[in-house]
């Protein structure tokens, strides 16, 4: 059976000898609930209504990040940006300068090659990020959209 986001966040705060709390039960629905890619802001925005703090926020960022179920991504920009972890496959990012647009996309072999680089160093290889920064065709073409975070599926 596949474990919710909530059920593994539990078993984690668990097994660090943590509370389940109801506020840390919100946070992470709410980080669910988001779309792949969200920052702080996203978050303490959809959780308005639960009179969350900022210091919560970020403090439960870093525990579901400690828990393997989020990761810091940074797409160039000042604010740490999170994406889902859990339930997603690994993929690279291609980041647009000049709108903000993040394509997504799974390629295997860019895992593969790095993992043989690892190996032929005796290196544990724990994470690959691929990402490639430049313009978008929108924006090649002039006709770039407003800067927004929404990552864009191919
Ligand atoms: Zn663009
Ligand atoms: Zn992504």
């Amino acid at each position: 059976m596949v474990k919710k986001p909530g059920e593994l966040f539990e078993g984690f705060l668990r097994r660090q000898g943590l509370n389940v709390t109801q506020t840390r039960r919100a946070v992470v629905e709410a980080v669910f609930s988001l779309p792949s890619h969200f920052d702080a802001v996203d978050l303490w925005t959809a959780l308005r209504d639960q009179r969350v703090s900022t210091a919560t926020v970020y403090r439960t960022l870093d525990l579901l990040e400690r828990a393997g179920l989020v990761r810091r991504v940074s797409f160039g920009e000042a604010q740490t940006r999170y994406e889902h972890v859990l339930g997603r496959e690994d993929h690279g990012h291609l980041v647009c300068r000049a709108c903000g647009r993040v394509i997504e996309f799974a390629d295997l072999r860019l895992q593969g090659l790095v993992s043989e680089v690892a190996d032929r160093h005796g290196f544990d290889l724990a994470e690959v990020v691929v990402q490639g920064h430049g313009l978008c065709s929108a924006c090649r073409k002039g006709a770039g959209r407003e800067p927004r975070h929404a990552p864009q599926k191919l």
